[in-house]
């Protein structure tokens, strides 16, 4: 009795194989009297082919995928569930290690498709338009479950567009800043030669605006693209639809966003919802058009998705083309593209677990 719940305790703390480092691997395999070159093709078995059975890793010898199979597990994730919608965009709901669900979302357009990820089982912000804040945060992911969306997205592209994933955006659940640590190890992988080996410049993480953080992405020289949640280029309007703000206000979040280009060179793209009754004077659009002047940027205007239990309203499309025509004149670059996935509930703002909930 006693040798069979230490064999269970045994197999429940075997260490998930992905948390080691390539030179971990490598220290193991040599303490077990194998060559340190087996730590580089169990490596690729993982993280390039993303294989998740010791079985598979047909050239290793037995003794050696016993020898792992007696002190690791690997651990992944689960598509729970697919959707999808009538525009090819197609919603996973993402089983983690824990059973807790995020949802992750591929986009087809008719040359890219883009993997839209998710960094954390909830957010702890509060914007007021955004389903995904109605969701207590319950944890950040971990840096393979971050990964393994962009695997299991890359796999659904090749089967159902016949093409590989051509880019990434930190837009899915959570807030990527608030899992800084995991969301650049996630991308250290993905960008990886002996991993994904995806461009950098093919990633934009979105956050809603840390300063600090700002600062220490461009201060760890990250090469992947920035974009932000502004809405409002008006402190006392901001603060109203993103309570958070109050405390990381507009001034220091132009001041981080001018340090991040100085360091980067890289242009910021300002995401921008305008809304009936919030942001829709002649005063939010010169804010706007002012601060694009002082920032190197450009700004993507997102159609509203109407979220349950929230009376906010896209404003009539004259007040958006009123925008776009004064950054236009000001040299301003700025699209605006429909939503994808909308029937779905799979468009910016609209991840809330719903197909779990049910
Ligand atoms: N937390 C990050 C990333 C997640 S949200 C961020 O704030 O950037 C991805 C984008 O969708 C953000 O620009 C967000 O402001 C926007 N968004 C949120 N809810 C929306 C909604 N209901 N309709 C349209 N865009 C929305």
């Amino acid at each position: 009795m006693r040798f069979f719940y230490f064999r269970i305790l045994e197999a429940s703390v075997k260490k998930d194989i992905r948390a080691l480092s390539k030179e971990e691997l490598q220290d193991f395999f040599v303490s077990h009297d194998a060559p340190s070159f087996k730590a580089g093709q169990v490596f690729q078995w993982l993280w390039q082919k993303g294989i998740h059975d010791f079985e598979l890793m047909t050239n290793l010898s037995l003794e050696h995928r016993n020898l792992l199979k007696a002190h690791f597990q690997i651990k992944h994730i689960n598509i729970d569930s697919q959707q999808r919608s009538a525009d090819g965009t197609i919603k996973n709901a993402v089983k983690l290690h824990d059973h807790l669900v995020v949802e992750s979302v591929l986009i087809p357009t008719s040359t890219r498709t883009t993997a839209c990820v998710s960094s954390q089982v909830g957010c702890s912000l509060d914007c007021t338009f955004c389903a995904t804040a109605a969701l207590k945060r319950m944890r950040n992911l971990n840096a393979d479950e971050i990964y393994d969306q962009v695997v299991a997205m890359d796999q659904q592209s090749k089967l159902y567009y016949q093409r590989p994933l051509s880019n990434i955006v930190f837009m899915g659940m959570g807030e990527p800043l608030m899992n800084y640590k995991n969301v650049l190890a996630a991308i250290d992988k993905i960008t990886d030669s002996e991993a994904l080996g995806m461009s950098p410049r093919r990633i934009i993480l979105s956050t809603s605006g840390i300063p600090k953080l700002i600062r220490k992405m461009a201060d760890d020289k990250v090469k992947f693209g920035l974009a932000v949640s502004l809405h409002s280029a008006r402190q006392e309007v901001r603060e109203q639809i993103m309570p958070f703000a109050k405390k990381f206000p507009l001034t220091e979040l132009i001041e981080a966003l001018e340090y991040w280009y100085a360091y980067t060179k890289k242009q910021i793209t300002f995401e921008y919802v305008v809304w009936e009754g919030v942001n829709d004077l002649k005063e939010d659009i010169q804010a706007l058009v002012g601060l694009c002047r002082r920032i190197p940027s450009k700004v993507n205007i997102i159609q509203y998705n109407p979220i349950d239990g929230s009376s906010m309203k896209q404003a009539h499309q004259t007040i958006i083309d009123a925008y776009i025509a004064a950054l236009t004149k000001a040299r301003i670059s700025v699209t605006y593209r429909r939503s994808r996935g909308v029937d779905i509930d799979a468009a910016c703002g609209q991840l809330a677990n719903k197909i779990d909930s049910k």
